[in-house]
């Protein structure tokens, strides 16, 4: 499968990783657009949120446990955004579920 997150996991792109456990993975996003920009995926390929059901949620679970691990390690005591970008409205450009982890600063462009 052509998908450069799971080509990350494999060691075939390098990263800059900042986290890992048995079902998740975490590294600086190759085109920060915040002082703190990580990228959050689960080990297995799931496209995007939208392709979240019963047999993978806890893939996304333990996303969303290692968030506030890395959210501590990086230092964003004061605050921080989680955004998953989903299909061609969403603006996804890589289609491996992620989570982006903005922070660092007090964001800007607060949509909602
Ligand atoms: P999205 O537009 O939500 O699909 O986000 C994809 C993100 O992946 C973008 O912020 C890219 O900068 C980032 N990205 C793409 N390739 C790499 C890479 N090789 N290493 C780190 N981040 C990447
Ligand atoms: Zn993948």
């Amino acid at each position: 499968m052509d998908c450069i997150f799971c080509k990350i996991l494999k060691g075939e792109i390098p990263s800059k990783k900042v986290y890992e456990d048995e079902f998740v993975y975490a590294f600086y996003d190759i085109n920060p657009m915040a002082p703190v920009h990580m990228i959050v995926i689960p080990k297995v390929h799931i496209e995007s949120a939208n392709a979240i059901d019963a047999t993978n949620s806890m893939n996304i679970a333990k996303v969303f446990e290692a968030i506030p691990v890395i959210a501590r390690e990086l230092g964003l005591e004061d605050g921080y955004r989680v955004i998953t970008n989903i299909g061609e409205n969403g603006g996804q450009t890589v289609k491996h579920i992620h989570f982006h982890i903005l922070g660092g600063t007090k964001l800007a462009g607060k949509l909602v």
